[in-house]
């Protein structure tokens, strides 16, 4: 048996079948050079197979939006002008301009520093490789010999190729390339079977019909197991699907421990889209809507009434459930296309979030108006990044008030009673947790920076991973004082780092007395699982010896059965 580690890996779950290889189809493209009189042929045939491909896309659309962006590639008119400019200019043939403009394309989406955008190099070479097909009048290949179930690996996996194969019978998708924001990652999560990404020379080490069983809980591929490990894993893929549909079952059920004990559960978001997800979830709202994604998807600070319609729609979506607003968290990993950030030797420690908000206080007012002009249509709340002392907090409200006194003057309608919070994210707001829980209506514990900035590790630092760690007692003792001192002045206290969907450290901050849990709204579900297990006081019972414990390693042991 052949054990693979992976490390991208999109829905999770377990699959056991026989592997089936997809190669790329091989197609010869005749580089013939044309005549002058042939030139208008052949912007015809190209012509022809453009609509070809259209026809086709457009009854494709109708099962997967993602062809509806295919249709507006194949009629994109750089793509045209492209192919047309070689028949006429440089006499190459349709398929020859055709090849040669579709690689310029694809060489020009693998270029740009985003992952998104170089995903969408794949969907060009499907583009092209569609309309190739009926040029050269080749018929779709239609894994038709796909007969049992079967495990589809592929060096890279087009949404058409997807959309050919009979998926009574896939059970789980392999490629070599493709990140977790490719479509074939899309489309498995959605169909909700195992998918790697990203594994790279799994086509050297998987012949067709080998057996292999992905453990997408583990990130593991295991070719040729024995017997026994094919029993072991169908008795772990029985149980984990009852687990699943368990946790469906419980979506409804209210969000208590075994002991009554209640708990609010929240997702994260950085987009309307996210959103829409996010309601399908059993979540009781939206504890951090990073608003920094409205800015950084834009060409341009987003204006107020830009910001304005995304808050008011992500508002009515949630209709009276609880929306926290972010305000503009940008600056150290996090930048604008269209604002130049000057080069900092720390900026994580440097100009970003509140800070570039009260220096600027424009973009800040723009923001603020447009939240409190939303706040009249749902339950908004907003919350403050990074602040790291009360002079801080006092001018983000003074500015909000400003705010708030125009928008009376202007006669438009807010929440005249909307609840400010703010992020403990940094060691100094912990150190004055009292003080702050003094000024504002809710806390929100940020893990991802606070334990970057109490433990001196770079979040996103690969070499330094193992020492990023939320467990370590100097981070769980300043959560929990961060809880208590919310709690003395009666304020709630949530947290929307990452911690919070990690299922041990939960039910660890549940008897810590934690109020609301915000995380990924596709981590809600377990979560509210998990904690419906929970005994409240049995957790309490061992609070103490957990926050006495001095190292990461003590922690983990006293948490072991939790
Ligand atoms: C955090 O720091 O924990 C947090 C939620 O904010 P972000 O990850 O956006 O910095
Ligand atoms: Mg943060």
């Amino acid at each position: 048996m052949i054990k693979v580690s992976v490390s991208k890996t999109t829905a999770k779950g377990y699959a056991t079948g026989q592997a089936y290889i997809v190669r790329q189809q091989e197609v010869t493209i005749d580089q013939n050079k044309i005549t002058q009189q042939e030139v208008q042929r052949e912007i015809y045939r190209y012509e022809d197979a453009v609509l070809k491909a259209k026809e086709e896309l457009k009854e494709l659309a109708k099962k997967s939006p993602i062809f509806e962006a295919h249709m507006i590639l194949v009629e994109d008119m750089m793509l045209y002008d492209g192919v047309v400019n070689k028949i006429k200019d440089e006499f190459n043939n349709a398929e020859a301009a055709l090849q040669r403009t579709g690689n310029e394309f694809v060489e020009m989406f693998e270029n740009i520093d985003d992952e998104y955008m170089r995903e969408r190099a794949t969907d060009m070479k499907d583009v092209t490789f569609r309309i190739m097909r009926h040029l050269k009048g080749i018929p779709e290949n239609a894994f038709l010999n796909m007969t049992k179930p079967c495990i589809v690996v592929a060096n890279d996996l087009t949404p058409s190729e997807v959309s050919q194969m009979n998926m009574k019978f896939v059970v789980g998708l392999i490629t070599q390339e493709g990140g977790i924001t490719s479509h074939v990652s899309i489309i498995a999560k959605n169909m909700g079977i195992p998918c790697f990404v990203g594994v790279d020379g799994i086509l050297e080490k998987v012949k067709s019909d080998d057996i292999i069983i992905m453990d997408a809980l583990e990130s593991e591929i295991l070719i040729h197991p024995d017997e026994a490990t094919i029993n072991l894993y169908e008795k772990s893929a029985i149980a984990y699907s009852q687990r699943q549909q368990e946790i469906k079952r419980m979506g409804n059920l209210p969000s208590v421990t075994v002991d009554q004990r209640k708990f609010c559960l929240c997702g994260n978001v950085g987009s309307l889209e996210d959103i829409k997800q996010a309601i399908l979830q059993p979540i009781d709202g939206i504890g951090l809507f990073r608003s920094e994604f409205l800015y950084m998807e834009k060409d341009h600070f987003p204006t107020e009434q830009e910001q304005f319609d995304a808050y008011q729609n992500a508002a009515l979506l949630l209709e009276k459930k609880e929306l926290i607003i972010r305000t503009l968290d940008i600056g150290g990993d996090k930048k604008l296309k269209y604002y130049e950030f000057m080069n900092e030797e720390n900026p994580f420690l440097g100009y970003r979030a509140i800070r570039i908000c009260l220096d600027q206080p424009e973009i800040f007012k723009t923001q603020l108006r447009a939240i409190l002009r939303a706040s009249a249509y749902g339950n908004i709340k907003i919350m403050f990044p990074m602040i790291i002392s009360l002079e801080e907090l006092y001018e983000a409200k003074r500015i909000l008030e400003a705010c708030k006194g125009e928008l009376t003057k202007e006669e438009i309608d807010f929440d005249k009673d909307i609840k400010v919070g703010m992020m403990i994210e940094t060691p100094a707001s912990v150190f004055l947790a009292e003080d702050f829980a003094k000024e504002v209506d809710f806390f929100s514990i940020g893990t991802n920076d606070l334990t970057q900035y109490i433990l001196a590790v770079d979040r996103g630092n690969q070499k330094i991973a193992t020492l990023y760690n939320t467990y370590h007692p100097a981070v769980l003792r300043a959560i929990y004082h961060t809880i208590l001192s919310g709690h003395k002045q009666g304020i709630l206290v949530g947290m929307c780092g990452e911690f919070a969907s990690d299922k041990k450290a939960a039910k660890l901050l549940l008897g810590m007395g934690l109020d609301e849990f915000s995380m990924s709204a596709a981590e809600v579900a377990d979560v509210k699982y998990e904690l419906r297990k929970t005994s409240f006081h049995k957790v309490q019972e061992m609070l103490n010896e957990v926050l006495n414990a001095s190292s990461v390693e003590e922690v983990l042991n006293l948490i072991v059965d939790l």
